[in-house]
C-alpha cells in the first residue's frame, strides 16, 4: 500500500537498524509493524502474524493488554517522571521492588533498576567491582561467562556476551573475561561423549581456569540459566549445580542472568530455580513489564549490598544511577504486569503450553533437516543441519535460517533465526490452538525450506 512503501522508503534513508544487515536493508526495506492483539502482530498492509518471539522474547502478556495501558496513563498522569537521587523515592518504585523480593528465590533482597538488560549487567559488573574494592581485595576483577552466552551490547556487558559478531570490529572484550565451553552437548560434546561425561569435563575446564588464573582474581560467574540469544540451549543434568558449588568453594558470585528465563519462560518461576540454583544475583528485564516499558531489575543479596553500603559512606555516595533507573512508569506498569502473569497465572500457562509446544516441535525433529529440537516450557530451537546423521551444518551457516525466518513472515510466522536453528518463544497467553497453529506452521516452513534446500543444492 500507499502508506507502507512511504514509511519503508523513509526508514532506508533514515535508520541504522540493530542486528540488520545495512546494505540488505537497503534493497528489501522493512517489515513495518503497526499494531497488535494478543498473541498476534499487524503489519501495515493489515497482514497479521502470529508472534512466536514475542516481539524479541519478551512480551508474556501479549500485545494488547489494556491493565497495562492504564497503569501507565494513570503514573503519567499523576507523576510521569521522578528519580531516585540523593534519597528520593516514589510508590511505583517502591512497591515493584517488594513484589520483587517477594517473587525471586530467598536470599535476593535488595534491588536496583536501570532500563534495559544491557545496561544492568554493566552495572552488575560495577556492584561486583565496587563492593570487592570495599572488601579490600581489588585484585578480584575477573569474570567468567561462556561462549554463546549473551548478556547485552554496551562496553561492559558486550564483553560478557560469548558471541563473535558482538566482538569483532568492536574491539571487545575490553573487561577481563574468561569464556569457557558453551554447554551444549550436541554441538560441543566430543565424538562419542555421553551427557554426563561432557558435564563432567565442562567442570573440570571451569576449575581448571579458576585453579590456573587464581581464586583470588576470579569475581564472579554469569549465565542465563537456558542459553537463549546464543540459540536456544538448555544446559545438561548436573550442569548449573556444579558451577553452584564451584562458585561457593572459591568464593566467586553467582549471577543469573534471567532477561529470558525469568517470570516463567521456562514453566518455573525463574530460570534458577527451573535448574535447582542459588544465584547471588539476578538479572531481570524483558518479561518484568512484558516489555510495554524499558525496564530491568538487578535483585541480589545482603552480603553484597552490605558491602557496598558500608563503602557509600566512606566516598559519601553511590556514584552509579541512570536517570530513568526505576522510572516511575516503567516501574508501575512493571508492578501491575507482575500482579497479572500471578492472577493468570502465566507461569502455569507456560509449563501447559510449553510441554504442548516442546511435544509437537519433538515430532517435527524426524524431519530430514532438523538436527536437534530443543528447550524448556515456552521456549524452542529447531537446529537445521545438512546431514542428520553426522550433524554436519550447512555451509554457509545460516543461509538456511534465514530462509526459514522468512518463509515463516510468508506463513504468517513471526520467528527468529540464530544461524540455522530456528528459535522460538511465544507470548505466555498462548492456548493450546495457537500452539498447534504454530507448530503447524513450523511443519509447513520445514516443507518449504526442505524444496528451497534441495533447489539450491546447499549442502
Ligand atoms: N541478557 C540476556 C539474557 C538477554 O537475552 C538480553 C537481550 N536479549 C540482554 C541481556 C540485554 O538486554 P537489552 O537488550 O535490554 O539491553
Amino acid at each position: 500500500t500507499k502508506l507502507s512503501n512511504s514509511l519503508a522508503q523513509a526508514d532506508i534513508s533514515t535508520a541504522l537498524h540493530p542486528y540488520t544487515n545495512a546494505r540488505r536493508h537497503e534493497e528489501k526495506g522493512p517489515l513495518v509493524i503497526e499494531r497488535g492483539e494478543g498473541v498476534h502482530v499487524f503489519d501495515t498492509t493489515g497482514k497479521r502474524y502470529i508472534e512466536g518471539l514475542a516481539g524479541l522474547w519478551s512480551v508474556g502478556v501479549g500485545f494488547s493488554e489494556p491493565r497495562l495501558v492504564e497503569a501507565a496513563h494513570r503514573q503519567m498522569q499523576a507523576l510521569p517522571y521522578y528519580h531516585s537521587f540523593a534519597h528520593k523515592a516514589h510508590e511505583p518504585s517502591i512497591r515493584l521492588a517488594e513484589k520483587l523480593i517477594e517473587m525471586t528465590p530467598q536470599g535476593l533482597d535488595r534491588v536496583f533498576f536501570t532500563s534495559s538488560g544491557s545496561e544492568a549487567n554493566d552495572t552488575v559488573v560495577k556492584l561486583v567491582w565496587y563492593m570487592n574494592n570495599a572488601l579490600g581485595r581489588p585484585e578480584k576483577k575477573k569474570f567468567l561467562a561462556r561462549t554463546k552466552g549473551y548478556h547485552g551490547i554496551t562496553v561492559a556487558s558486550g564483553s560478557l556476551t560469548g558471541l563473535p559478531y558482538n566482538h569483532m570490529d568492536f574491539d571487545l572484550p575490553v573487561i577481563p573475561v574468561s569464556h569457557l565451553t558453551c554447554p551444549h552437548h550436541y554441538r560441543f560434546g566430543h565424538e562419542g561423549e555421553s551427557e554426563a561425561e561432557f558435564t563432567a569435563r565442562l567442570l573440570a575446564e571451569a576449575e581448571e581456569v579458576i585453579e590456573r588464573e587464581g581464586p583470588e582474581t576470579i569475581a564472579a560467574f554469569i549465565g542465563e540459566p537456558l542459553m537463549a540469544a546464543g540459540g536456544v540451549m538448555p544446559p545438561p543434568e548436573g550442569y548449573w549445580k556444579g558451577i553452584e558449588a564451584l562458585c561457593r568453594k572459591h568464593d566467586i558470585l553467582l549471577v543469573s542472568d534471567e532477561v529470558i528465563c525469568g517470570f516463567g519462560r521456562l514453566g518455573s518461576s525463574f530460570g534458577c530455580v527451573h535448574y535447582g540454583f542459588s544465584p547471588d544475583i539476578m538479572v531481570t528485564s524483558k518479561q518484568l513489564t512484558s516489555s510495554y516499558m524499558p525496564l530491568a531489575a538487578i535483585v541480589f543479596s545482603e552480603k553484597v549490598y552490605d558491602a557496598i553500603a558500608d563503602n557509600t559512606a566512606r566516598i559519601g555516595t553511590f556514584g552509579h544511577g541512570f536517570t530513568a533507573s526505576g522510572h516511575p512508569v516503567a516501574t508501575a506498569v512493571g508492578l501491575e504486569n507482575l500482579r497479572i502473569i500471578e492472577e493468570r497465572d502465566l507461569i502455569g500457562n507456560a509449563a501447559r503450553m510449553g510441554a504442548r509446544m516442546q511435544e509437537g516441535l519433538r515430532r517435527l525433529g524426524d524431519h530430514p533437516l532438523v538436527g536437534e529440537v530443543r528447550g524448556a516450557g515456552l521456549i524452542a530451537g529447531l537446529e537445521l543441519v545438512a546431514d542428520k546423521a553426522t550433524k554436519r551444518p550447512f555451509d554457509p551457516v545460516g543461509k538456511a535460517g534465514l530462509m526459514a525466518f522468512e518463509i515463516g513472515h510468508e506463513e504468517g510466522l513471526i520467528i527468529r533465526n540464530v544461524g540455522d536453528t530456528l528459535a522460538l518463544c511465544p507470548p505466555m497467553i498462548v492456548t493450546e490452538d495457537d500452539i498447534d497453529e504454530i507448530v503447524g506452521k513450523m511443519g509447513r516452513i520445514l516443507e518449504r525450506t526442505a524444496d528451497w534446500v534441495a533447489q539450491e543444492g546447499l549442502a
